[in-house]
Order: structure tokens, then sequence, then C-alpha cells
């Protein structure tokens, strides 16, 4: 990109300044435009307040080049955002057909549209617009006073996919380069070890550059390209990432990807096999996480949270007098919970966790031991120390990436432990 294009977003919704809603409509598009190489040089959250609204256009237009609003374009009397910017840029608002069309439509559909509806259809002149797939007000962008002006309603499932697919493409097209990214999802080695494994080259490179990022309970390594096309970018990432690649062998779980479990997911299905978790210390995140990915029914068939040693034996059948020895977070309760969902459930692999994840230890462990276990042609089980200081969340996220992990190794032929 020649000029660089400073930019502010501006999220406009009381609900966000009082606490009761959190911004994920700025992390959501700041990510998007960093992947593109745009600036967000500023996030600003103002309440449904037009003067205050208008305070903060005079500023981002002397401090950004590029205006984002999100929320505010409905049809309640507190939806001002697009009267607002329309004239604080000396523009008016004019009816938009099509957008008309669509409000009656809605009326023939059957849904109740009161006047206030048609207000939706009322657009800056000139304006391109943003028709709205995912709900009813339209967002749009125009340009003025050397500003471009961007405008998305406020429920992020319709703000993020719009921008995704209407903004990105609108604000791609002011660039004479194009960028792209790929990141290697990493797991079983930390953001620092990363960063000293590649400092050398890291230092050197120019285009592409390369930058490890840390997430919750894995870290990435992302790749980045400018050039005259996505191919020629392409190209250029084609070599580096293969050389990152064999160099983290075994750490990188996928490319382009959220999370470990849908790796995981996509290795089931290709395979064909089916799994089952019994869960102590996650108290059910594992089922959770996964079935969270669409398309988890085909390869996940249930599972038992066994918080109590009740449960565990008599639920999963697991001898009351083995985890009164042993304890209920140790090897062999979780190598028994894990072959016992796996039968009880009829699933190809089971898995299980039993652990401490604090913050009261239980007078033996300390806090953050976790036993996970697999059992399929064979039961793995593996001893955990999250780390005493580590939040209960922490530790119930990390142990579940520690059970993906494993099956990710199983299922693609690597040593499990
Ligand atoms: P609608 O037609 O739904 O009224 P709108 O553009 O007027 O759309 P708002 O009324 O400002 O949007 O916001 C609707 C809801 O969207 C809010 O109550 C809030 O739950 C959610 N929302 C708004 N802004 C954000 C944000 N920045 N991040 C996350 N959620 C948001
Ligand atoms: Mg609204």
């Amino acid at each position: 990109m020649n000029k660089v294009y400073n930019t502010e977003i501006i999220c406009v919704g009381t609900e966000l300044l009082l606490g009761h809603v959190t911004n994920t409509n700025s992390r959501d598009i700041s990510e998007m435009l960093s992947k593109i190489g745009i600036n967000v040089k500023y996030h600003t959250v103002v309440g449904d307040n037009p003067e205050k609204l208008k305070d903060c256009v005079e500023i981002a237009k002397k401090r950004a080049d590029i205006i984002i609003t999100t929320g505010g374009l409905g049809p309640t009397c507190d939806d001002l955002t697009k009267q607002v910017l329309t004239s604080a840029f000396g523009l008016k608002l004019v009816e938009n057909k099509a957008e008309m069309e669509t409000i009656y439509e809605y009326i023939k559909g059957g849904k109740k549209v009161t006047p206030n509806n048609y207000i939706q259809a009322m657009l800056p002149e000139g304006c391109t617009v943003f028709h709205n797939e995912w709900g009813t007000a339209p967002g749009c962008a125009f340009e003025a006073e050397g500003k471009i002006v961007l405008m998305f309603p406020g429920p992020p499932k319709e703000c993020v996919p719009m921008f995704k697919k209407l903004g990105l493409p609108y604000l791609k097209k002011l660039s004479e380069e194009q960028i792209v990214s790929h990141s290697l999802r990493l797991f079983g080695i930390g953001e620092s070890a990363v960063d000293y494994m590649f400092r050398d080259e890291m230092n050197k490179m120019v285009n592409p550059t390369m930058a490890p990022y840390a997430k919750e309970c894995d870290c990435l390594l992302q790749i980045t390209a400018k050039a005259k096309s996505e191919e020629e970018a392409e190209k250029m990432i084609a070599p580096v990432m293969e050389e990152a690649k064999a160099r983290l062998g075994d750490w990188v779980y996928g490319v382009d990807i959220e999370c470990i479990e849908e790796r995981v997911i996509e290795l089931l299905k290709e395979k064909n096999l089916s799994f089952a978790a019994a869960e102590s210390c996650t108290g059910g995140d594992v089922a959770g996480r996964f079935t969270d990915i669409p398309g988890a029914s085909a390869v996940f068939k249930g599972g038992v949270v066994s918080y109590t040693n009740e449960v565990k034996a008599g639920v999963l059948g697991i001898d009351p007098t083995l985890i009164e020895e042993k304890g209920a977070v140790s090897y062999e309760v979780a190598k028994e919970m894990a072959e016992r969902v796996r039968v009880l459930c009829g699933a190809d692999i089971g898995v299980s966790v039993t652990g401490l994840a604090g913050p009261d230890g239980d007078g033996v462990h300390e806090v953050g031991t976790v036993f996970v276990g697999m059992a399929a042609d064979k039961t793995y089980v593996k001893e955990l120390h999250l780390g005493t200081y580590r939040t209960r969340s922490f530790i119930r996220r990390m142990a579940g990436n520690h059970v993906f992990d494993m099956m990710r190794r199983y299922l693609t032929g690597l040593n499990v432990i």
C-alpha cells in the first residue's frame, strides 16, 4: 500500500459504556483490517448521544483517513449514527429505492413494520450501499472531505459478516498492493520459544515478515507478504511457510484455523472415527468446545461429567476401592475413565480429564495437577502440572487442549505422549 490510511473505529452504544455489552466489533474489525495492512490507530466508544457522537466525528476527522462506525443504524429513536455522520460531512440523507423495496418485501412477508422502519432506507447521497443479508439495517460507505467513512450495524452477527463480505473488499480497493497472511497454529511450544527460535531470521526479514503471537492456551506464527497480486504474495509466503513448518514439526497443528478442536474434528471425519469424553475438572468443557464446531455430531458420541466419585463409580463403573486407594486425581482413575467412557458410549476413542483446577487443593496434589487420558487401541495417560498460580479457567482450557492434542497426535501417527 503506497499511502498509509490511518483508521479510527467509533462504536456507538450506551450499553457499551455501561459495561452491559463487550465491544467485540472493534476487536473483530481491527483484526480483519490488520490482515490487509490497514492501521487502526484509535478505538472510540460513545453513547447514543448525537452531540457527543458529533464531537467524536470531528476529532476523528482530524486524526484519521478512514472512519468506521458500528451501531445506531436501526429504526429506534436512539439510532442516529447515519444522521450525525451524514450532516458532519455536509451531506443529505436520501431515500434508497432498493432498500425501500426490501422493507416492502418485509411487509409482504407478514412481518410487522412500523413507519420508523423506513428511516433505514434513508442513506447518505451518493453512498455505496452495504445491503444487510443478516438483518435489516443497511450499512454504507461514502467519501467526502478527503475521508472515507463506513457505517455498519451494531449487532455483531450482522456487523462482522457484513464487514468481511462488503467492507473489506471496499477498503482493499484503496490499496495498490495485496497483503496476504497465513498462520501456523502451534501447541506445546510457547510464544517466547518461537520468538527465540526464529529471532535471527525475523530481524532480517522485510517482505515477507514473520511474527509469533500468543493466544489463550497456545500460540501462532504469522507469515505476511505484500505484493502486486495475491498470487505473487502467496508465492513469496510458500517457501518461508514450508521452512517454518519443517522446523516446528510436531508443534504445528494446523494452518489458518481457529483452535485445535477444529483440527481434531477434521481428522476424525477423515478417518471416520468417533470419540467420547469422561470429564471431571473440565466439567463438560471438552464436550462443549467440541460441539461448538459445526459437524461435531458426525464424530462425537457423547460424554459423562463424572465430577464426583459416586458418578465415577456409579455411571462409569470404576471400582470405588481403586478410587479410594489411588485418589480421584490419579493416573489409574484417568485411565479407567477413558477406557470406560469409550465402551459406555460405543466410541472408537475415549478421552478423560481428572485434576485440580483450584483454587483449593486436595491436600495431596498441587493445584494445576491434571491427568488426561486417551483410550483407543491402547491407553495413554499424561500427567500435567499446569501451574499453581493459574486461574481455574486457564487450567480447564489448557487441560482440554492437551486432550485434543493427544487425539491429534494419535490421529496423525505421531507419538501420543
Ligand atoms: P439494530 O437494527 O439491531 O437496532 P443498530 O445498528 O441500531 O442495529 P445498536 O442498536 O447500536 O445497533 O446495537 C444493537 C445491539 O448490538 C446492542 O444492544 C448490542 O447488544 C450489540 N452491539 C452494538 N454494538 C456493539 C459492539 N461494538 N460490540 C458488540 N456488540 C455490540
Ligand atoms: Mg438500534
